[in-house]
């Protein structure tokens, strides 16, 4: 992504944003990636809070939004390496809050959107701690955006469902029902997901979706490192394997994939030549 020109001065108007109490813990979401993408309540935040507990998604630009002697405490589980058990993350809100501290519980995209924000809140609630919850841009969305794919788009879809590739032990999630995914859900918006996506993509074709549905990844979304497959859905874990994308991933399958030849925005800020209609055939892979 070419970098945008340097942006006038911000002012903004005067905003009653809350004061960090503290012994408060606020449990929020900074968004994809993009600093551009956090909330003016995470921006206040991050200016007020003590202590910054944050997950591995939180990139450095971000923390650096962080008021100047603000601990940065990293609180990080990626993938299947699980570095610290959600008790013991859990337990340590509580404790940093009971210290007096402002903590401010900063998590990538929304924290209640596969994030385990709900987990938190609710220890919160169980050991008498106040709180605030600050929401985020998911992923989801606001990083398919920057690939240039709608999660809707009247002519193609009325719904969209997003699961999660895989559960507390990192296995597929027991609880979804494939075939209803196949027969019923448009557009599967896929979180967590690159490690399990032949089991995935079996278990669609199994449940009677088309093999040349289009299907893209999109990892890093929204950074500058963001890069996008197109593919289908027959051709996904080869394509998939051979380009080596790494997590953090989305995988996105339905009609909506088609309108990044028209609407990929990011791609044109680089000189990409947008298409009205995307040209079917091989595999296409942009940085
Ligand atoms: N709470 C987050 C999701 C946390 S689960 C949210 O609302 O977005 C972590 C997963 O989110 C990753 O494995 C990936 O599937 C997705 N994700 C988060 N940030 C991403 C990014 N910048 N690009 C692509 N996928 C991302």
């Amino acid at each position: 992504m070419r970098p945008p020109p340097a942006s006038p001065p911000l002012s903004l108007p005067p905003l009653a944003l809350p004061a960090f109490e503290p012994g408060w813990v606020w449990l929020a979401g900074a968004g994809p990636g993009d600093p551009g993408l956090l909330t003016l309540h995470v921006v206040n935040a991050l200016a007020q809070a003590d202590v910054v507990v944050h997950d591995a998604l939180v990139g450095p630009e971000i923390l650096g939004f962080a008021r100047t002697g603000a601990v940065l405490e990293y609180a990080g589980k990626r993938g299947h390496k699980t570095s610290i058990k959600q008790s013991e993350i859990c337990a340590r809100l509580v404790q940093l809050a009971r210290r007096g501290k402002r903590v401010l519980r900063l998590k990538g995209g929304d924290p209640l959107v596969f994030g385990r924000g709900g987990e938190e809140a609710l220890a919160l609630v169980g050991a008498g701690v106040p709180f605030r919850i600050l929401p985020g841009i998911s992923a989801g969305v606001g990083g398919l955006a920057y690939a240039g794919i709608p999660v809707t788009h009247r002519t193609t879809n009325s719904a969209v469902t997003f699961i999660t590739g895989h559960d507390a032990r990192g296995q597929l999630p027991r609880d979804l029902d494939w075939q209803a995914l196949a027969k019923g859900a448009p557009v599967l918006v896929v979180y967590m997901g690159l490690r399990h996506l032949p089991e995935i993509v079996e278990r669609l074709l199994a449940g009677g979706r088309n093999p040349a549905e289009p299907l893209a990844v999109v990892s890093d979304a929204s950074l500058p490192t963001q890069a996008v497959l197109e593919t289908t859905l027959g051709r996904a874990a080869a394509d998939v394997a051979a380009a080596g994308l790494a997590a953090p991933a989305l995988i996105v399958i339905g009609e909506v994939v088609r309108l990044r030849g028209a609407m990929d925005w990011v791609g044109a800020l680089s000189g990409r030549i947008l298409v009205a209609e995307p040209e079917a055939g091989a595999a296409v892979l942009q940085g």
